[in-house]
């Protein structure tokens, strides 16, 4: 009874976290300070507490601002509800003892917990960041690299063979990106390949950039077949492979031994 208690606590603080991973994304952009208080876009009006609650403004408002009736962006409670549920998934897989990289000790679980939910959140700015500005900064990629490399080295992982995933799929996008000047991968998809490495390990770091392509594949298709995009316009990689390594962190080991049963 309590683990539900606290799951459903933990998502609740999720959905908070994730209204300031909005506020993040926003102001990135921007470059305004986190701290200044928010105000509508449009009219610069100051936004009173009860129109910033977590989804519950959004949906009462009607997804417009109060003042000037400007739309307000679905990113909002998108953003609030998929972080709030991906802190109570984490949660759970972390309290369960489903987690990998010389996870042994059980009363690590919370290091775990703290090391995926951090580097989810980064992902997700990455993701929704890349998708709408196409860019990956370094300030979310360099930060989570650096998260993956110490919480794993913490828990235990093989130094060596955690370096060498990093470095190799790192080096897979790096090579790509000397061969072709810059024009086929950019900087930042090197440091989301050291990443892939570091936080998941050689095995399922190449699960997750298999799964990288397979989905910007898809997301091509689907986005050239409703003429949203022309087929030589830019590909947000980064958002592929953001998406890619939540869900291998979740599915990773069934999709490598659904791949491996195959063969
Ligand atoms: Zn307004």
């Amino acid at each position: 009874m309590t683990d539900i208690l606290w799951t459903i606590a933990v998502s609740l603080g999720g959905i908070c976290v994730g209204s300031f991973l909005n506020t993040i994304i926003f102001r990135s952009q921007k470059n305004i300070p986190i701290r200044e208080r928010s105000k509508c876009m449009k009219c610069m009006k100051p936004i009173h507490w009860i129109d910033k609650l977590p989804i519950i403004s959004f949906f009462n408002l009607n997804g417009r601002c109060r003042n000037c009736s400007s739309v307000i962006s679905w990113q909002y409670p998108m953003v609030e509800m998929v972080t709030g549920l991906l802190f109570g998934l984490l949660f759970v897989r972390a309290m369960f003892g489903y987690g990998f990289l010389g996870f042994e000790d059980q009363s690590e679980w919370i290091i775990v917990f703290i090391r995926d939910v951090l580097i989810a959140c980064l992902l997700l700015i990455i993701f929704v960041y890349d998708f709408r500005y196409s860019i990956i900064l370094d300030r979310f990629s360099v930060t989570a690299v650096v998260i993956a490399l110490l919480a794993n080295l913490y828990l235990g992982a093989d130094p060596t063979w955690l370096l060498l995933a990093g470095l190799f799929i790192g080096a897979f996008f790096g090579v790509q990106f000397l061969v072709s000047r810059g024009k086929w991968v950019g900087s930042g998809d090197i440091r989301m390949g050291l990443l892939m490495g570091f936080y998941l390990g050689i095995e399922l770091g190449i699960v997750a950039l298999f799964l990288s392509y397979i989905i910007g594949a898809l997301a091509g298709i689907f986005l050239i077949a409703f003429k949203h995009r022309k087929p030589e316009s830019h590909v947000p990689f980064g958002t592929f492979m953001a998406i890619a390594m939540i869900i291998t962190l979740f599915f990773g080991q069934a999709i490598a031994g659904w791949y491996l049963g195959m063969m």
